[in-house]
């Protein structure tokens, strides 16, 4: 028998649960450990609230939970409630799939004024992340401004722009929700170091912009390479620019219906967020490109106004000491997933802050190949038999996932009408919501 502890239950520690059941059916024993009492990190509090058809992926992950090979152990801190040595000792491989939970620092003065967040915070407000529940932002001014050119960027950008109507059908949380009722946004920037060209946005997430209700993008004629050179592009980015195009075509009159306006401002690169205690704009610098596509400032400077800053430009994963990391890159130090004996990371952690929820399968089937290749037949260690008796001797309240499914059903009995959830926003009212 094989014992594999995986640190983190989103789509990347699914996906190597499922491979190491489809590897080694009965002869492998996989718990799936997460620090919240709910599983699929972020499944449930990254992908955007009103992308259910992505979120939907989580029955994949309930069907391989639905083997008794595979269990989901909730609410357990890995570093507090129980060590990585300790899980190392009790089982024959400790995998990492903890993601990448931190925003990359923009690294520009203003950072920490009132009203500056990073993506993963705004993101984790209006999906329920319990760390953020309480970011409170204000959205009593009129522009906000979103740095980065990646899917994020449009995530925020469109869920702040979109109709109480809009989102009635998404998972969005109350305390969001109410928010953005009253929010008074009606200019929304999106700030692009470089150019149309440039761009990580995907061309499904760009077209959305073009379908909302109340709010028109625009995209300045003059910031477009000429067509021609679109030929060079990649297919699919060369479909996003052809939406950048069609935002720079839209006319005048079309937009008169339209009380927000999504803003691209590209080739500007934020060099100071402006403010006295509250943020009051971003002042840029126009950048120009060079032949490998890098941008470099020009010396040309403007202010954007700014009651709200959020800054959508990648993510790092959380040092674990002891746990050789890559600081730059902001993931685990590792060679194609293997970290150290026994010891080894998937998803974010071990690539970085990219690709889709999908990427992260062939990753968690790699990842199963080598375990396989080291730890042969296992090593006879207790697994997860030892596991629950450390766990009962620190009296640590373990969420299984029955438990779980029970403070799913309550999270969908208290859904607003249309809604297919209202989830629980702190970890206490969780544990509740499982009774007794
Ligand atoms: P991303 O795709 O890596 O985009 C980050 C953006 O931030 C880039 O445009 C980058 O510009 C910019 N940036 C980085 N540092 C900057 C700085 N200091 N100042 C200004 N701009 C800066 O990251 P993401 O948007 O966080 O997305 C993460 C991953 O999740 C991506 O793979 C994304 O596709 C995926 N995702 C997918 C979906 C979806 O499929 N619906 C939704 C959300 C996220 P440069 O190019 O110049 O570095």
């Amino acid at each position: 028998m094989r014992h594999i502890a995986i640190i983190g239950s989103g789509p990347a520690g699914y996906y190597t649960a499922e491979a190491a059941q489809k590897h080694w059916g009965d002869e492998v024993q996989v718990d799936v450990f997460d620090m919240l009492p709910v599983p699929y990190g972020l499944i449930r509090t990254g992908v955007a609230p009103d992308h259910q058809s992505i979120k939907g992926v989580s029955k994949r992950y309930e069907t391989t939970n639905s083997l008794e090979n595979v269990r989901f152990v909730g609410n357990v801190m890995i570093g507090d409630d129980v060590t990585i040595a300790e899980l190392q000792e009790l089982y024959d491989a400790v995998v990492l799939a903890t993601g990448a939970p931190n925003d990359k620092p923009a690294g520009v003065p203003g950072e920490g004024l009132d009203n500056v967040f990073g993506s993963a915070a705004f993101v984790g407000w209006y999906n329920g992340h319990p760390q953020f529940a309480k970011l409170n932002p204000n959205l009593s001014g009129q522009h906000a401004v979103v740095i980065g050119n990646g899917n994020v960027a449009l995530d925020v950008a469109r869920i702040l722009a979109k109709t109480p109507g809009e989102l009635a059908g998404s998972d969005i949380v109350a305390h969001a929700l109410h928010a953005l009722q009253k929010s008074n946004i009606e200019h929304i920037t999106i700030l692009g170091r470089r150019g149309p060209h440039q761009i990580a946005m995907t061309p499904k997430e760009l077209g959305e912009l073009s379908h909302l209700e109340r709010a028109c993008p625009r995209v300045k004629p003059a910031d477009l390479p000429a067509v021609d050179e679109d030929l060079f592009l990649e297919p699919g980015q060369r479909k996003s620019v052809g939406h950048l195009r069609s935002f720079a075509a839209i006319p005048e009159l079309f937009r008169a219906d339209k009380p927000i306006e999504i803003e691209f401002d590209f080739f500007a690169s934020p060099k100071v967020i402006v403010g006295e205690g509250q943020v009051t704009g971003v002042e840029v610098e126009r950048t120009a490109l060079d032949s490998t596509g890098r941008a470099s400032g020009t010396g040309e400077t403007y202010v954007v106004p700014a009651s709200l800053v959020i800054t959508c430009i990648g993510y790092k994963s959380s040092p674990i000491p002891g746990v050789p990391f890559e600081e730059s890159a902001g993931r685990f130090a590792n060679d194609e997933g293997r970290i150290l004996p026994g010891l080894y990371c998937v998803g974010w952690a071990r690539r970085g802050p990219s690709g889709t929820i999908g990427t992260n399968r062939p990753d968690g089937f790699g990842v199963v190949e080598k375990i396989g290749e080291d730890i042969g037949a296992g090593a006879g260690k207790a697994g997860r038999t030892g596991f629950d008796k450390l766990a009962e001797a620190r009296k640590l309240d373990v969420v299984t996932f029955r438990d779980w499914k029970k403070i799913e059903a309550q999270e969908e009995a208290r859904a607003r009408d249309g809604a297919p959830r209202e989830k629980f926003v702190d970890v206490g009212e969780m544990i509740r919501a499982r009774g007794d």
